[in-house]
């Protein structure tokens, strides 16, 4: 695949911050005095700035530290880990409400909001906070105005919609993107992989509420995404959910039902079991503590690292499976891999960082520091985009398949999954109907043939299609995916070059597992599928040279003889017969029938448009 040129964008030497908007940690660095620096303020022991929000009852907001801190002891008024939220709808995050102190509701676009203090919010609006907030630190640090142009950071696994909602979030903050980077494309730059003249390097990042696994190649500094496979809900709240679940079962007894669900109660269990996990990776074990004298709770017991390591095999598991996934997609095994990076707060656990060793079968590297490298990165980017010297072009892919419904509800695939972005790729297509003046395109995103059973990226309309016979119009769909992930369809009909697009910016996110139901489903029913849009295109291919044959047969009939037009008569009731059934040998016997008997039909028919053509006659008058 041909590389594409780094359109950099400003050369106008305007710093560009990098952001890695996390869900548990975010952190903000600017390349400086020719290296990247992540910003902190003075008396900090790191530069991790929560993602949390805590809301008073006079009406301010409290962010980063603050917030974190007052969440300790009133968890009922504090929003954490927000980027679960972003770009979701009700229906796709309801597992992860139960974690939120709010009332949460559906807003008019489908995207979720939350009620909080008697204000109506929307998980970008919560988000700009965030990123405002980090604006603020990073001024504070710089002792001026920080920049106003970013580079943000996602997970490799963010689809469209979960893109745009990050982009919509730095708007509401004042901020300009330069560009949405995926993490580990950022963890990468942050290694200076891209100096490598070529190789291929794995970053598995688990962090507190994601995890990814991407394969990049570096060739002549350049890098491309090869694949990527993950989780947006699998992280370190899990493990710390499984320690809140193994003290919630030994206090089970003393609680009574309200208590337990009480999201305050829960949340405080949960602190002090992060507090647990991650005094694990330093000492071979720990207390794990649930102290609420108002309940006459003091719970300890000592969990030891073996004890841990067992609870949390099933998710280290599920990593080792994505990166099994993402190294199939990639066509590649873990011997072809050069270099093993580790992100992420939760990549700190011994029993993570032997596994993932042993997965690859060599030490990954870890002389960053793994919470700071994706903001290195970010801030990397930031110099090149802002027209600094590092020469690195950053490609990542589609995680799923896109494509357009046809007749009959098969998908024609334009785009084909762990595609690398930016990409443009033209289908042509042609009116089904006579003299079809409009076409519904149904954009849609998944592995499936049909496309009731992909997901629903938008739909659009083109009109102004002059009226032709059926198949006369050519119209070419074009999609285009930008650096920043975003999808835009264009159909144009090409005689009068009537043109319709959308960009498209779905109701809500699709989450990852949705994404791995959605792979999983089209593996299973693959066979199924192919034989179902077989079946349907063919019914489709049926219907049209039925209704051509009907038409034309009544304008050539008196030139034909007998015996042939009964053959055409019997061709076409045996096909329409065929289309009502199931039988997928008996429909093609009967529309390659249909199309032997018809050609006596056609060789007239391609006469008479000669002879009319000759005599200055219109096609589109049969
Ligand atoms: P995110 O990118 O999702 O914001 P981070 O990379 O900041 O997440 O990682 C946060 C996660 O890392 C949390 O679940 C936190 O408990 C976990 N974590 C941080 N330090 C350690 C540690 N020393 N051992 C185990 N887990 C840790
Ligand atoms: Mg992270």
């Amino acid at each position: 695949m041909a590389f594409l040129e780094l359109d950099v964008l400003n050369n106008d030497n305007k710093a560009i911050l990098g952001i890695d908007l996390g869900t548990t940690n975010s952190m903000v660095a600017l390349f400086r005095d020719g290296r990247p620096q992540v910003l902190a303020l003075e008396g900090w022991a790191d530069a991790r700035i929560p993602s949390a929000l805590f809301f008073d009852e006079d009406g301010t907001v409290a962010v980063g530290r603050e917030a974190r801190a007052k969440a300790v002891d009133e968890p009922g008024a504090s929003m954490l880990s927000i980027k679960r939220f972003m770009g979701c709808g009700l229906a796709d995050c309801e597992n992860d409400l139960s974690n939120v102190p709010f009332k949460a509701s559906e807003s008019e676009n489908g995207v979720v909001a939350f009620d909080i203090r008697g204000r109506r919010f929307t998980p970008q609006q919560l988000s700009a906070r965030i990123l405002k907030h980090i604006w603020d630190v990073a001024s504070d640090a710089l002792l001026e105005p920080a920049p106003l142009r970013a580079v943000i950071t996602v997970p490799a696994y963010f689809d469209d919609a979960q893109r745009q909602a990050t982009r919509d979030a730095a708007r509401i903050a004042g901020l300009d993107v330069a560009r949405i980077v995926n993490e580990p494309t950022a963890a990468s730059l942050a290694y200076g992989l891209d100096r490598k003249k070529e190789g291929t390097v794995a970053v598995y990042d688990l962090g507190g509420g994601t995890f990814d696994v991407s394969i990049l190649t570096i060739e002549e500094g350049v890098f491309r995404v090869l694949a990527t496979a993950g989780n947006t809900h699998l992280g370190g709240d899990d493990l710390d959910r499984v320690l809140v679940g193994l003290a919630l079962n030994e206090i089970a007894e003393q609680l009574d039902e309200g208590v337990k669900r009480d999201p305050a109660f829960l949340q405080g269990v949960r602190l002090a079991a992060e507090r647990t996990k991650i005094e694990l990776s330093q000492k071979p074990s720990a207390e794990l503590a649930v102290v609420a004298p108002q309940l006459g709770l003091n719970w300890r017991r000592e969990v030891t690292r073996p004890q841990f390591e067992e609870l949390a095999q099933p998710w280290i598991d599920r990593t080792l499976d994505a990166c099994r996934q993402a190294l199939l997609d990639a066509k590649l095994k873990t011997k072809d891999i050069d270099e093993v990076v580790l992100v992420g707060g939760s990549t700190r656990i011994p029993a993570v960082r032997l596994q993932v060793e042993s997965f690859f079968g060599r030490k990954p590297k870890s002389e960053l520091n793994p919470d700071e490298i994706v903001a290195l990165g970010a801030a990397v980017q930031g110099h090149v985009l802002a027209g600094g010297t590092r020469e690195v072009l950053l490609l990542d892919v589609t995680p799923l398949s896109l494509g357009i419904e046809t007749v009959g509800g098969a998908v024609a695939k334009v785009i084909q999954r762990n595609s690398a972005i930016p990409l443009q790729a033209t289908e042509g297509f042609t009116t089904y109907a006579e003299n079809q003046t409009g076409i519904d395109f149904h954009v849609v995103q998944g592995e499936r043939e049909m496309a009731k059973d992909c997901r629903t990226l938008g739909r659009f309309k083109l009109i102004g299609i002059p009226p032709m016979a059926a198949g006369m119009a050519k119209v070419a769909v074009h999609f285009s995916i930008d650096a920043n992930g975003i999808l835009t369809v264009t159909a144009v009909e090409n005689s009068t070059s009537t043109k319709a697009s959308i960009e498209v910016q779905p109701m809500h996110g699709l989450t990852d597992d949705e994404v791995e139901v959605m792979l999983e489903e089209s593996f299973a029913h693959a066979r199924s599928d192919f034989d179902e849009s077989r079946l349907v295109n063919l019914k489709v291919e049926i219907s049209t040279m039925v209704r051509a044959t009907e038409k034309n047969l009544h304008f050539v009939a008196d030139q034909l003889d007998r015996e042939t037009r009964d053959e055409i008569q019997d061709a076409v009731t045996a096909a329409k017969k065929a289309r009502e059934g199931q039988d997928f040998a008996a429909t093609q016997a009967a529309r390659d029938g249909l199309e032997q008997a018809t050609l006596p039909l056609a060789a007239l028919l391609m006469d008479s448009v000669a002879k009319a053509a000759l005599a200055g006659k219109k096609l589109d008058s049969f």
